[in-house]
């Protein structure tokens, strides 16, 4: 399975590398025509005011969400998730607007107040260790999108189709079974985009 990680700035090695564990073929997107043949996105933590300018810079925006269309799957983690909000508080930054839900960003603290917890996460059988540092809160949802994960009030994992969101940081840990939830998508929503 082919599966890009967005390679503009912050934590896209870590989900490389746990991508390919798992057996796919990973793709460093940094220019649109790096999404070509590729079923899924990765769009990894990070700064995403930084992400954000480079997307438009390099026409990302307008390319991700192309293939998005075309039938690709998305999943953002923490800044990621912010770049996919159609709402961010407080902000004009630059996001794809896809998922339809409203983040808080920075809303657990400051990188002081980065923890760990072992969350419950619909479909999963276990409770998965989720980082989160600097993370956003995801403050409401569509009718379309389906809550996954709440840590105490917080939604933290929603999901809206084809399109998957985490305020944490999945590839910070050793547990790749949200990476293996996200391929399952990625099998059953599309067909290689060309
Ligand atoms: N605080 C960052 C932002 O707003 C996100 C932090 C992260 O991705 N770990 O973009």
């Amino acid at each position: 399975m082919k599966i890009g990680v967005l390679a503009l700035q912050g934590a896209f090695r870590e989900h490389r590398l746990m991508l390919e564990s798992l057996g796919c073929t990973v793709t460093e997107v940094r220019l649109p025509k790096h999404l070509e043949g590729l079923v899924g996105l990765v769009i990894p933590g990070g700064e995403s005011t930084t992400i954000g300018k480079l997307m438009v810079q390099y026409g990302l925006l307008e390319g991700i969400r192309d293939f998005h269309a075309a039938g690709g799957a998305i999943w953002g983690t923490c800044a990621g998730a912010i770049l996919l909000a159609t709402e961010i508080e407080a902000s004009d930054q630059p996001r794809l607007g896809l998922l339809d839900m409203r983040v808080k960003r920075n809303a657990f603290g400051r990188q002081v107040d980065s923890f760990e917890v072992a969350l419950e996460i619909k479909g999963l059988s276990a409770p998965f260790p989720a980082v989160f540092i600097r993370a956003p809160i995801i403050e409401s949802v569509g009718a379309n999108v389906e809550v996954l994960a709440k840590h105490e009030d917080a939604i933290v994992l929603v999901r809206q189709e084809r399109l998957l969101a985490s305020s944490f940081h999945p590839e910070l840990t050793n547990n790749s079974s949200l990476h293996a939830l996200f391929m399952a998508m990625c099998d059953s929503s599309s067909v290689a985009v060309s």
